[in-house]
């Protein structure tokens, strides 16, 4: 069995709110982070280079960060467009399909994601892996549920021979308490990247500036994050709710 290091991670990071707070999570527990991300031939690629800033930007925020953030790697699936369509690999409307599924939902992406990230976290001696995958607000994504990441991780864990930790701090959450945790972590700054440089946004918009970011406004992605900005702003200002 390789040696992992227990006071390392693996941020799977997408360039999006949730996983840009997941690696702030990280950089704050552990000694050294690395992330992996994933081009699966998103319908739009703003995502991979919000992630690139993000990374840039993220360092700045704290001394101790800049020590702690390794390599980045990015993996190409392309794969899932071979699969078949979905709305976002595909130019296809966001809706409800006959499985009762969103057509956002890439059918396996978070388990193919995770096995992947496994695999890197095995050949790198990592012991975390960190996803941030939520059950709370999840838009109706079977594999973005606790007991999935568990198996998940029991799974790995044989097929690999070795003790993976999967780490799901967002699982819980609320979008206005993970945008919470973000202040907590790193303050008005990091709360500050996150609104100016992920993209969450289904349409791959940047467009507008909005109060919570940046999107076209109108997706389930934007309309989620919009939501959960205007909660916590709420709950900041001790208004209902707080
Ligand atoms: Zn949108």
């Amino acid at each position: 069995m390789p040696e992992l290091a227990n006071d390392s991670a693996l941020v799977v990071f997408s360039g999006g709110q949730d996983s840009a707070t997941c690696l702030a999570w990280a950089l704050a527990r552990y000694r050294h982070v690395e992330t992996l991300g994933f081009d699966y031939g998103q319908r739009h690629s703003v995502e991979l280079s919000c992630r690139t800033e993000v990374l840039a930007r993220i360092r700045t925020l704290s001394p101790g960060w800049v020590a702690r953030l390794g390599a980045d790697t990015v993996l190409s699936l392309d794969c899932f467009k071979q699969l078949g369509e979905t709305a976002l690999t595909h130019d296809v409307e966001i809706s409800l399909t006959a499985s009762g599924l969103p057509s956002t939902f890439v059918p396996g992406r978070n388990l193919v994601f995770l096995t992947l990230a496994a695999a890197q976290a095995f050949r790198r001696g990592l012991r975390r892996i960190v996803t941030g995958v939520c059950e709370t607000d999840f838009s109706g994504y079977p594999d973005c549920r606790d007991d999935t990441i568990k198996a998940l991780q029991v799974a790995v864990n044989l097929g690999l021979e070795t003790r993976l930790v999967l780490e799901t701090p967002l699982m819980w959450l609320t979008k206005a308490q993970t945008w919470q945790l973000a202040q907590n972590l790193g303050g008005e700054a990091l709360v500050e990247l996150i609104l100016e440089h992920t993209h969450t946004c289904y349409q791959g918009s940047r467009g507008q500036r909005h109060a919570w970011g940046h999107g076209c406004g109108a997706c389930p992605a934007c309309q989620l994050r919009a939501a959960g900005w205007a909660q916590y702003r709420n709950n900041a200002s001790g208004g209902p709710g707080a």
